[in-house]
Formats: structure tokens, C-alpha cells, sequence
């Protein structure tokens, strides 16, 4: 017999093929009894169904109560998807077709392995948060064959890149096909040959992700492997990938009639979905290019996750032209320099590189950073598209990242929460259990933190293959990420010897647990893991301090779930959010980080520690990280060590449960992916599919409006003119009257404003003029017909603080996202 004509099969299937069973766990128990073994290695339950002897799978599946667990598993999963959701509730919720999540990397779970770190992160938890609050949210990805590089360290301490081949049998995934039973396949254009990409099926819960591979049979040799290493390749490689998760994207969406009124973008990687969106609402509603990309523009979001401009995807004009002239000129009606003019800063720069933020930016109706810092650092890396406008101006807001709180939950944590939160505990996203913590037991929290450092304990033990090391008592602090010198993952290792002293105080001793990979062709990063390697070897502090090879989401887990304090030493302002620290919090960890990213507005001296400043240096960095080591060091010796082993009459340390206590109920929920995905869908979801309905109807009407507006603006904005403003007081208002000369625009066309700078305690101002009726001596200029605009403000500093300015002005549309036109007064 088959296996899966065992009766019961199927269900099981079901269940497996869920990957809720990353953050529900009421299926494990199931899964531990068909295969304890396989179970505690792997934790897969697809890998258990596919390796399971038949007879051995066929005798479990014939006990019936094992039936019955097994349809009430399943039943449970189809009424917690069935459940009335959260977006469920929103206003304006029943409306919305949906939302594309278009994305290069995905963390769902380590086994299945398509992703490198931080990004993948955001979009994996957001996903599952869309599912937990039922957000119409479906993502697109690529099926890696090796996805990233498996670490090894080798006996002198050099790092090894390993690419094992991702067997797509052995993967929670599969095929999507067709109505009529075909394997889904995809076609985009490439130069040689046009690429087939097979489409797989991932279930998160209530979302689907859908993953396009290109390693199809019916391809050219060349092109098989265009998904085989995420981020791997040079840059030609790198545009075959993002014309697959653009363009490919977009395209199964359109196969499988989704629809989707939002398309978010993770990131410029998949900015040429704005292209493909466009080519389809040409060919749909038969209208122009110019229309149909103001139009779908107001349903595009993108989210930049970079915090230099160099981590911008740029490419060479004859790359761009190579690969998709032809179907610029095809499918959207542009020549190559029309194209190119997207992604560019100056169109008439024939050797500027196209620009992918650029192409996002331009095609947006939204754009929107990580982090409250890092919506400061993106206005000025794209102040060079908005040449002349004032920096607070540039359109560019923020969610900050969540994690997803039920996938990084310990599970000390866990069952702690449970028992002084109710019993679902985080499981349902929303608030949680948070308010609940204030009033627990200090004596229960603790013992909860014990608990959680002796599971990291144990699994240390397991992964180093040394069954003494390290202590179950003792302050366990722990750092993880990307090994790259601006992370400064040896800032710990300026001064060894203070460092080898914090770590063997005997009466205060420190373990250390540290974990990272570095860029495969970073020698600098690598050079780092060496450092440390070095360093355990030459200062003999093997006991005190371990290097776990091979960092991915499950030892994430482990670390965030275990340690006490999580160090994070970025260059400020270079960590656009971080999400690490952000694990820790569920679990009772405490973060000591440099004020960057999330942490620079998280940070209360109740909830953590900070490093730095505030500031960011740029003149000096030896200088700088000295500073900063010496602040970390300070603060290890006199505030974390001590407050750790402070203990009161019952052995509890009270102050240091404390700020446990603080963090965990005041940042848990705020830095949630539940809170991230309700704030995308009030300020962006929803209004961006609202403004992609209102600028689709009438064969585009309002769309049409728009691009004609930004034409019309563009052709006479070098014409303009402003007269001689005059200014009077009148009690204790001024009174401004400005002629404005508008070439051939209509009075709605353009704004005119004035405008004054802060300065010492005033806040900047700004006031739109008003046209005034009658043009009553407005030729000041005889030639030329002005306009009169006029606008009385309140007197609260120099009339002379005050600029006249126009920029453009359209009822439906964005400024100056959508329009960059801006002219001041001389
Ligand atoms: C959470 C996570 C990251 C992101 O962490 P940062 O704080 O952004 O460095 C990277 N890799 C893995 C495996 C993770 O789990």
C-alpha cells in the first residue's frame, strides 16, 4: 500500500503541511508519538510523514483513539481559521481584495531554509501575524535550491561555506497546481530564452506563500540555477532574481486571479512587481503607461530596510537594457531610456545606474523605513530625489518591526505566561497577556529565568558536544548576528584582559554565548570570528566562552529563549531596526544595546541598558568604539554584573526581576509583529487600497488625472514665477499678498506657500495662501496674467522669517512623493 492511501493520511498531511505548527504547538504531542525520535531531532513533522516506514506509519494510523486526536487536530485547525479575525473588524476590511507580500528572503521555520537573517525575519513574522490577525495578506518568494551558506569553523578558526541542496521533497511545501490538475508554471521574459518557473505552495495558517523556482526541466542549463543561492551571484544573477520575484510574482498572483489592490514591497528587491503591475493594467483597462502607473502606484508600498545607500540593489544601464528592453518596449511602451529614467536620480545621466529604491520610490503611493531612527537616516539617503525640499519633508514614515511573539517563545516562557496570563497566553497576538506580569510573583519570574537558562544550558552542551561546560547559576549573556564590522562584534575584545576579568570573578562570574555568520566574501567579517576564536584559545576561556557554529532561526531560539542579557554593539545609526533584541523580551531576557534602531526608542533605564550617546560620530570610529567599549565595559562591571548577583533573603535578585518584569510587559507587545501588521494595515493597507480603488474606476479616471497633472506641472514648473510679496500688519496678524505668475497650470494645479525655518524656540511654519477672488491689480509683471494669493497669519516672529513656495497640488494624489516640482522665492 501507498502511504498515502492509508486511511488518515491525508489529515495528517494537512497538519504537516501547515507551518503553524512553528508557533502552535498543540500538535506536538501527535507528532511525538508517531516518531519520538525523528520528532526530537528534527521537530519537522513533513520530515516525519516522508521518512515514516509505511507498515510502522499504517499501525499507528490503525489505532483509533490515534484517529480520533488526529481529526480533532485537524478540526482545530480549520475552526481557528474559520474564527472571527481582527481585520475582520476594521472598517472598510470587506472591501479590500487583498495584499501581495513580495519578498527575496522568508523566516518561517529552519526547516525550510530560504532565507539569511534579518530581512527574511520581518517577512516570515509578518506573514504569521497576518494570519493571527486574518490581514488578506498572501506572500511571494523564491524557492532556493541552497539558500544560504551552512557554517563551519574549521581547526583554524576559518569559516567554511557549505550549500547543501534544499530537497524540495523533504520541504513543507507543495506543487501549485491548476484547476485542470497541470503543475502551475509561470513564464517571464529573459534574452535568450523566455524562463518557465514552477510555482510551490507554502500554508501559514490563514496566509499562503507562494515560491517560484526556476530549476524546471523545460529550461536552459544557464538558467536553472537563477534560484539556486539567495543572494548569491553577481549583479546579472541578482536582476535574474528580482525578474523573477517581480515580474514572475506579479504574474502568478494574475494566474491565480488574486487581485490584490496592495502590493508591498520588502524591500527594492522586488520593485519591478511595480512594473509588472503596470504592464497588466494596461493590457486590462487598455490605457496608457503614464495612467496605468499612476494608478497603481497608490497601491504599492514600499519599505526600505537600508541604512546606507551603498545597500541599495543597483544595476548597469546596458544590464537593464539587455534584459528588459524588449519588454519595456512591449509591454509597457518605453524605450530603454524611458525605463531607465525610473530608477535614476537624473534621467538625462546616461551613466547613471538604475537605481531599484529609486524605481520603488517612483512607484509608490507609500514609502516607509523600520524605525523611528531609521525614517531619519531614509530621508537623507533619498534626498537626492528630492533635490531642494526640506529634509523633515521627504515622504518616508514608519512602522518599526515586530517579532512574531508565539514563534520565539521559550518554553519556560510559555508555560510562565500561561499560568499568570490565561491560557492561550500570547498564542492570539492582540496585547496579550501583558498587564497579568505586574502582578506575578518575583519568585515565579525567576524561576521561569532559571528554567530557561538551563534549557540554553543544556542545548550548549548538546551543540559544543561537552557535557560540563558552562554553569546553570550563572549570568549567561548572549550575541548573535551578521559578523560584519559595522555590527562591531568584537567590541567586547578591546581590552582582553578587563574582558577575562569580568568573565572570572568567582564570586561573579559571566558566560558568554556567541553565534554569527560572516558574509562569505567578507574577509573582515571573518576575521572577526577568528578574533573571538583567538581569543578563547589564547586567554584559555573555553569554559567562559563558547562560539556555536552555524547560526540559524532555531538557534536563535535557543539563545533568545535562554540568555539573561542580549548585547547588541552596532555603529550608530547603521542597524536600521534589529529584531534579535526584540526576542528576548517575551522570554525575560534584558537588552543591553547601543541606542540604534529599535532600541533608540524603546530604551528606558526600567527596561534595559544603553550604549552610547545617542549620537552618531562619523568623524572618528577607532575613537568612537574605544569610547563605547569602555561605556560597555563600565556598564557590565557596575550595573549587570552586580544587579545580577544582588540577591535578598529568599535568593531572589530583586532589582534585576524588576526590570525583567518592566520589560517584559511594557516592550513585549510593543515591539510585536502583531503591532506591526495592525499599524501597516490602518495607515497603509487600507488607505492604499482605498486609493488604488478610487484612481482604477472609470477606466482610471482619477489615475488619468493624476499622471496628466504631473505632465502638466513638469512641462511649465520652469516657467513659473513668483512677484514681489508684499506684507502689512494689521493688529496682530500679517497680512501676505503674493502675485504668482502659473504659466498655463489651473489655480488647483499648485500650492503656494509660505514657509519659515525653525529657529531657537519657534517651530518651523507653514501656511497655504489663499487665490483671491478678484484679480484686482495683479499685473505687476504687465506680460504675464498673475495670480494674487493671500494669507493673514497670526505675528509670532519676523515677517522676514518667511519664504513664498509652490509645489504641486492634486486632491487625490501625494507631495511630493508624486510630485517633486518645488520652486522658492529668491
Ligand atoms: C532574528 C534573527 C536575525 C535578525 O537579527 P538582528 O537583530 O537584525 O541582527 C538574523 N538571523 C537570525 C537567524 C535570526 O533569528
Amino acid at each position: 500500500m501507498h502511504k498515502n492511501e492509508i486511511p488518515g493520511f491525508q489529515t495528517l498531511v494537512s497538519l504537516a503541511l501547515d507551518v503553524r505548527w512553528s508557533w502552535n504547538h498543540e500538535a506536538d504531542a501527535l507528532w511525538q508519538q508517531l516518531d519520538p525520535q525523528l520528532w526530537s531531532q528534527t521537530h519537522n513533522p513533513w520530515v516525519i510523514l516522508q521518512t515514516m516506514a509505511t507498515d510502522k506509519l499504517q499501525q499507528k494510523l490503525s489505532d483509533p483513539q490515534m484517529r480520533t486526536q488526529i481529526d480533532a487536530l485537524e478540526a482545530a485547525r480549520e475552526a481557528a481559521h474559520a474564527a472571527p479575525t481582527w481585520f475582520s473588524r476594521q472598517e472598510g476590511a470587506s472591501d479590500v481584495k487583498g495584499i501581495a507580500y513580495f519578498s527575496m528572503e522568508f523566516m518561517l521555520t529552519e526547516a525550510l531554509p530560504i532565507y539569511v537573517g534579518g530581512l527574511g525575519n520581518v517577512a516570515g513574522d509578518q506573514l504569521k501575524a497576518a494570519s493571527d490577525l486574518g490581514v488578506p495578506v498572501t506572500g511571494i518568494g523564491l524557492l532556493y535550491q541552497q539558500g544560504y551558506f551552512r557554517q563551519v569553523i574549521d581547526a583554524s578558526g576559518n569559516q567554511q561555506a557549505y550549500y547543501p541542496y534544499n530537497d524540495p521533497g523533504q520541504l513543507p511545501i507543495k506543487p501549485l497546481f491548476t484547476e485542470n490538475g497541470e503543475w502551475l508554471r509561470i513564464q517571464v521574459p529573459m534574452p535568450n530564452a523566455p524562463l518557465w518557473l514552477r510555482v510551490w505552495e507554502v500554508t501559514a495558517g490563514r496566509v499562503k506563500l507562494f515560491l517560484l523556482d526556476s530549476n524546471d526541466p523545460a529550461n536552459p542549463p544557464f538558467y536553472r540555477g537563477i534560484t539556486s543561492q539567495i543572494y548569491g551571484g553577481d549583479s546579472t544573477m541578482r536582476l535574474q532574481q528580482e525578474i523573477v520575484l517581480g515580474i514572475g510574482g506579479w504574474r502568478v498572483l494574475e494566474a491565480l486571479n488574486l487581485q490584490p489592490d496592495v502590493c508591498h514591497l520588502n524591500e527594492g528587491h522586488a520593485a519591478l512587481a511595480i512594473l509588472e503591475r503596470t504592464a497588466s493594467f494596461m493590457a486590462s483597462e487598455k490605457v496608457s503607461f503614464d495612467t496605468a502607473f499612476s494608478t497603481v502606484r497608490a497601491g504599492n508600498l514600499f519599505t526600505t530596510h537600508t541604512a546606507v545607500a551603498a545597500g541599495f540593489d543597483h544595476f548597469e544601464p546596458w544590464l537593464m537594457a539587455t534584459y528588459l528592453g524588449t519588454y519595456a518596449a512591449e509591454k509597457l511602451q518605453l524605450s530603454v531610456d524611458q525605463l531607465l529614467a525610473l530608477g535614476r536620480q537624473n534621467p538625462a545621466d546616461d551613466n547613471e545606474r538604475f537605481n531599484m529604491a529609486y524605481l520603488a520610490i517612483n512607484g509608490s503611493g507609500a514609502v516607509n523605513a523600520v524605525s523611528r531612527l531609521h525614517s531619519e537616516v531614509s530621508k537623507g539617503l533619498f534626498q537626492p530625489l528630492f533635490n531642494r525640499w526640506n529634509p523633515e519633508d521627504i515622504p518616508v514614515g514608519y512602522v518599526t518591526n515586530g517579532i512574531h511573539v508565539p514563534s520565539w517563545e521559550s518554553r519556560a516562557a510559555g508555560a510562565f505566561w500561561a499560568q499568570v496570563g490565561g491560557e492561550t497566553g500570547w498564542q492570539n497576538g492582540g496585547e496579550g497577556p501583558a498587564a497579568a506580569i505586574l502582578q506575578a510573583p518575583a519568585s515565579a519570574l525567576w524561576a521561569m529565568r532559571q528554567q530557561a537558562r538551563k534549557s540554553l544550558v543544556g542545548y550548549v552542551r548538546r551543540q559544543s558536544g561537552n557535557p560540563a561546560l558552562f554553569d546553570e547559576h550563572t549570568l549567561t549573556i548572549g550575541f548573535a548576528r551578521r559578523f560584519v564590522p559595522y555590527k562591531r562584534p568584537d567590541l567586547l575584545l578591546r581590552d582582553p584582559n578587563r574582558l577575562v576579568r569580568l568573565l572570572t570573578n568567582y564570586q561573579q562570574p559571566v558566560q558568554l554565548v556567541i553565534a554569527g555568520k560572516a558574509p562569505p566574501a567578507d574577509e573582515q567579517g571573518k576575521g572577526i570570528i577568528r578574533h573571538w576564536l583567538q581569543f578563547i584559545h589564547d586567554y584559555n576561556m573555553s569554559a567562559h566562552v563558547v562560539f556555536l557554529p552555524d547560526y540559524d532561526m532555531l538557534m536563535a531560539a535557543h539563545m533568545t529563549g535562554g540568555v539573561d542579557v542580549w548585547l547588541n554593539t552596532p555603529r550608530r545609526p547603521w542597524e536600521a531596526c534589529g529584531t534579535s533584541g526584540m526576542k528576548v523580551l517575551v522570554n525575560g531576557g534584558i537588552n543591553l544595546s547601543e541606542l540604534d534602531g529599535w532600541w533608540a526608542e524603546a530604551y528606558t533605564p526600567q527596561t534595559g541598558w544603553a550604549l552610547g550617546d545617542g549620537l552618531e560620530h562619523h568623524d572618528d570610529d577607532d575613537h568612537q568604539d574605544a569610547l563605547e567599549a569602555e561605556d560597555l565595559y563600565t556598564t557590565l562591571e557596575q550595573q549587570v554584573v552586580p544587579s545580577f548577583y544582588q540577591r535578598n533573603a529568599a535568593q531572589l535578585p530583586e532589582a534585576w526581576i524588576e526590570m525583567m518584569r518592566q520589560s517584559m510587559a511594557v516592550h513585549t507587545p510593543a515591539f510585536s509583529a502583531n503591532r506591526a501588521v495592525r499599524e501597516y494595515t490602518l495607515k497603509y493597507y487600507l488607505p492604499g487600497a482605498r486609493a488604488y480603488q478610487q484612481r482604477a474606476a472609470d477606466h482610471a479616471a482619477v489615475g488619468r488625472s493624476v499622471a496628466q497633472w504631473r505632465k502638466a506641472t513638469d512641462r511649465a514648473w520652469d516657467r513659473l514665477e513668483i512677484g514681489e510679496a508684499k506684507v502689512k500688519q494689521e493688529g496682530n496678524e500679517y497680512v501676505f499678498e503674493v502675485p504668482v505668475f502659473l504659466a498655463d497650470l489651473s489655480t488647483d494645479a499648485v500650492k503656494v506657500m509660505l514657509y519659515a525655518d525653525a529657529v531657537d524656540n519657534l517651530p518651523r511654519a507653514e501656511h497655504e495662501l489663499q487665490l483671491t477672488p478678484s484679480p484686482e491689480k495683479t499685473a505687476v509683471v504687465p506680460a504675464k496674467p498673475m495670480q494674487l494669493y493671500r494669507a493673514r497669519i497670526p505675528v509670532v516672529r519676523a515677517a522676514a522669517d518667511y519664504t513664498v513656495c509652490l509645489q504641486g497640488k492634486h486632491a487625490q494624489a501625494a507631495v511630493p512623493l508624486e510630485n517633486r516640482n518645488i520652486y522658492w522665492q529668491h
